[in-house]
């Protein structure tokens, strides 16, 4: 069924899973009546007020913390447990790092974690929804699922083991309301510029820091392995993206351990969200957060070695 935005309605979430549009891009007059669109761009132009308004410290402060907290949520919560299940909570714990990862404004848990396992499955591949190598870097970065209608549906499929929760489905329909009470609250803490550093110039940099996971991840960096689940990945480690980040830099790591909690294997491989994933197990919000053992690291570092010197040879011959 094809999208109703023309009208300025937007499909609700079954219609959104039979959606068999077959056009790759919106058409401009369907962009611009596009609320995903309209919000993106919306809190791009707002951002450019903190120009205009008095600084204040308190401004600043707080809008790091609104990063910080939100970057962690995504980070732990939409990835490394609701995506790859790094770790194990109690139910409760569960919807309330859902609705912190909501104030992101990056769409539903359900939604995030239903494409970052199908990134997973086709990483770098000509059916990844998001690889540099198949689109380009904006394409990667952002315009996957701005400017296409092919990524609005939930890939129900993949996420079977989330999608029993009726807490979270109910989320995932009003996946806005975490990100408005965030604005209300910047509003009240701080006026008009509370509202722009707090909420709107923290939640374009929060964007753009974790689209660089998807875009600049995939093109420079070094890599501790090859890929044992796809050959064509191109996964990368990049200290700055891992310091914005706060520890998803490490992507390489990543695309060959998905289920570890940690992602940073190298003394300076510092991964901040490993670090929070290690007091919320101390104060007894989370147990059973996995991590491969240093042999284990170690086996596949060999396998890639060998792998390389062996395609290296081949290639020679
Ligand atoms: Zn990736
Ligand atoms: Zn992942």
């Amino acid at each position: 069924m094809a999208r109703t935005g023309l009208d300025g309605e937007y499909p609700n979430i079954v219609e959104k899973l039979n959606h068999t549009d077959d056009d790759k891009y919106l058409t401009l007059k369907e962009l611009l009546c596009s609320r995903s669109f309209v919000f993106f761009f919306g809190v791009h132009i707002l951002a450019l007020a903190v120009f205009f308004v008095r600084f204040q410290w308190s401004f600043l402060h707080l809008a790091l913390a609104s990063y910080c907290v939100r970057m962690l949520a995504i980070t732990a919560g939409y990835h490394r447990y609701f995506s790859h299940r790094a770790f194990r909570t109690s139910r409760i714990f569960q919807f309330a790092l859902a609705c912190l990862g909501c104030s992101a404004c990056q769409k539903g848990v359900l939604w995030w974690a239903s494409w970052h396992r199908h990134h997973h499955r086709y990483a770098d591949t000509e059916q990844d929804v998001h690889s540099p190598y198949f689109g380009g870097f904006w394409w990667s970065h952002m315009g996957w699922f701005l400017f296409s209608d092919r990524h609005v549906a939930i890939q129900w499929h993949l996420i079977p083991d989330l999608a029993v929760y009726k807490e979270l489905l109910w989320l995932e329909e009003h996946h806005y309301l975490p990100g408005i009470i965030l604005a209300i609250v910047s509003y009240v803490m701080g006026g008009f510029g509370g509202f722009i550093w707090i909420f709107c110039l923290s939640t374009v940099i929060l964007w753009h820091a974790t689209f660089t996971v998807n875009s600049l991840c995939h093109l420079y960096g070094y890599q501790n392995f090859l890929c044992e689940y796809h050959e064509s990945c191109n996964a990368k480690n990049n200290i700055l993206l891992a310091i914005l980040t706060l520890g998803e830099g490490w992507h390489n790591n990543h695309h060959s351990f998905m289920g570890s909690s940690k992602q940073g294997f190298e003394w300076w491989e510092i991964d901040l969200c490993y670090y929070f994933i290690r007091i919320m197990s101390s104060l007894g919000l989370i147990d059973s957060f996995r991590v491969p053992s240093s042999e284990q690291i170690e086996l596949r570092r060999l396998r890639s070695q060998t792998r390389s010197e062996l395609s290296t040879s081949v290639s020679d011959h």
